[in-house]
């Protein structure tokens, strides 16, 4: 069985490796406006990433009505991404295609 699941709501796709779900997220899904600053982001890790780089978990709460589990997700999400997934591949794959 595939390791890797879509998170994003409604997709349920999977796949063998990490950076095959972050291609599938960024060319597959709708972009994801961000509800703190209006910056429009790729769906799935990319949005992660952009909501708890460029703002406070404090901001990420408020516009997303979120709670401290929905934080802790998408946290660990990012630690497992970052950890596992060769992220500069995966930017010039997507360079490649033209969808970054
Ligand atoms: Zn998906
Ligand atoms: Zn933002």
């Amino acid at each position: 069985m595939a390791r890797w699941k879509c998170g994003v709501e409604g997709c349920g796709g999977r796949f063998e490796d990490v950076e095959s779900v972050i291609i599938h997220q960024t060319t597959e899904h709708e972009r994801h406006e961000c509800k703190v600053c209006g910056t429009i982001v790729p769906e799935g890790y990319f949005a992660i990433r952009h909501a708890f780089d460029e703002h406070t978990r404090a901001e990420f709460v408020r516009a997303y009505e979120a709670d401290s589990t929905a934080v802790r997700i998408r946290e660990d999400i990012k630690d497992t991404v970052e950890s596992e997934a060769d992220l500069n591949s995966v930017v010039q794959t997507l360079r490649e295609k033209g969808a970054l």
